[in-house]
């Protein structure tokens, strides 16, 4: 079934976002010959918290919010992950979430686990003092289940550095001392990091360029389109020219898809997309859909918005020959099937969009040592761990003659595995 998002023009199929994570994990584990145990203990998040969160409303009611977090592993060190305000949260999508941010860790070789959270919510519905209040009821709700040494939250869909820095002070009125350490993606004021706005993005160019490489595409000849207007979308639409100079033909938000044989111009539609609040309608491009977006003829797409976007219904119809995939789980298993037919080259998500949690990373190291780097340092450091994940998962796709996103898993999966086996787990 296709069922349209409340509000929204993302086509969204119905599939369990959960199993589609543990599809992926058994076809893995059968490359790697798994040990059955260990992978009885990676199919299932180890703690998960709901919690009901009362909140005041400015006209006086209380309205009562459903929250999640959930620790999905833990054996490489403290887990982590972001927390989305989404309408259309659930606990399934959260678990999948939580699941691939222990591969992303894994994949990029930092010290940490997986987790993620979510509260189902309308932030375009709630006031700044609302959307405060409940920022906060959420951190008094997790307690001490959060912290720099169990697991570190950070931003996702719909939530924002502002948002860190309230949960942040929250949570340092619970504990009753400093510990910036306790959530990334702050301001740059309260311990964020350099370079950690962009992240997601600039560490998604990394991941592309050794792409390309591979297949011998010249990424300054080349045409780009991309699904998502957030933070990972926009930073995508510039990089992706500073870095490249390819042309960005066709962009979209949750309302509307644009399309210009041209390119189109990033500083330009920052400024139309402030004032409209949508990329539609920008002078000089078409107005077209999402789904018409992901079928363009280009040489890049980069899927940047939510999940279950390239599917068994469009994925024959897809055009371009590598897609970066900087949302978290965009492609759905009978997709990647056909992809892996068609030879088009997929960066899978939980390597692509590493670079927002490779830099979160780097922000806690900064808060727990007290000394901050510069962009510099932050951006070399950042391209070495793309540039290696990325080489490995393509070496392990050749030596296996398996796609992509499974050879990414093989690595992920076995670091995990290694960890749980040396604490004794199985
Ligand atoms: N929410 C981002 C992700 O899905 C970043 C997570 C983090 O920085 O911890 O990777």
């Amino acid at each position: 079934m296709i069922a349209e998002k409340a509000g929204e023009s993302y086509m969204v199929e119905d599939l369990d976002p959960f199993d589609i994570a543990v599809k992926q994990l058994e076809k893995a584990a059968k490359v790697i010959n798994l040990d059955k145990q260990a992978l009885n203990i990676l199919k299932e998040p180890m703690q998960i918290l709901q919690v009901r969160i009362p909140v005041k409303m400015d006209d006086g009611r209380t309205e009562v919010f459903t929250g999640f977090r959930v620790h999905y592993n833990n054996a490489r060190g403290p887990v982590k992950g972001g927390i989305r305000f989404h309408p259309e949260e659930s606990l399934s999508t959260v678990k999948a979430l939580a699941a691939w941010m222990t591969w992303k860790t894994a994949i990029v070789d930092i010290p940490l686990g997986g987790a993620k959270g979510g509260i189902i919510c309308d932030t375009k519905k709630l006031s700044v003092s609302e959307l405060e209040r409940l920022s906060r009821a959420y951190v008094r709700a997790l307690g001490e289940y959060i912290g720099p040494e169990v697991d570190v939250p950070a931003p996702d869909v719909y939530t924002t550095p502002q948002i860190m820095a309230w949960m942040m002070d929250e949570y340092e009125n619970i504990v009753r001392r400093s510990a910036p350490g306790v959530i990334t993606g702050k301001p740059l004021e309260l311990g964020g990091s350099l370079g950690r706005g962009d992240a997601t993005a600039k560490g998604g160019m990394y991941v592309l360029r050794e792409g390309a490489k591979k297949l011998g595409l010249d990424l300054s000849k080349a045409t780009v389109a991309i699904q998502g207007f957030g933070n990972a979308g926009q930073f995508a639409v510039k990089l992706v020219q500073e870095h490249f100079h390819s042309k960005v033909v066709a962009v979209s938000d949750t309302k509307s898809g644009i399309y210009s044989e041209k390119g189109i111009n990033f500083d330009a539609l920052m400024e139309h997309k402030k004032k409209t609040g949508s990329v539609a309608n920008f002078p000089g491009t078409k107005n077209i859909t999402n789904e018409e977006l992901l079928e363009l003829n280009v040489d890049v797409l980069i899927p940047a918005a939510i999940e279950n976007q390239l599917t068994a219904k469009n994925a024959d119809k897809v055009k371009a020959k590598i897609i970066l995939e900087l949302a978290n789980g965009p492609t759905t298993p009978d997709a990647d099937e056909i992809f892996f037919k068609k030879k088009i080259l997929l960066l899978p998500d939980f390597l692509a969009n590493s670079g927002g949690v490779t830099v979160s990373y780097f922000e806690w190291v900064q808060n727990v040592g007290g000394y901050y780097w510069d962009l510099d340092e932050v951006y070399s450091r950042l391209d070495k761990k793309m540039t290696k994940a990325t080489k490995e998962v393509l070496d392990a796709a050749e030596k296996y003659k398996i796609d992509t996103r499974t050879a990414a898993y093989t690595i992920s999966v076995k670091r995990v595995a290694d960890a749980m086996k040396l604490r004794g787990w199985y």
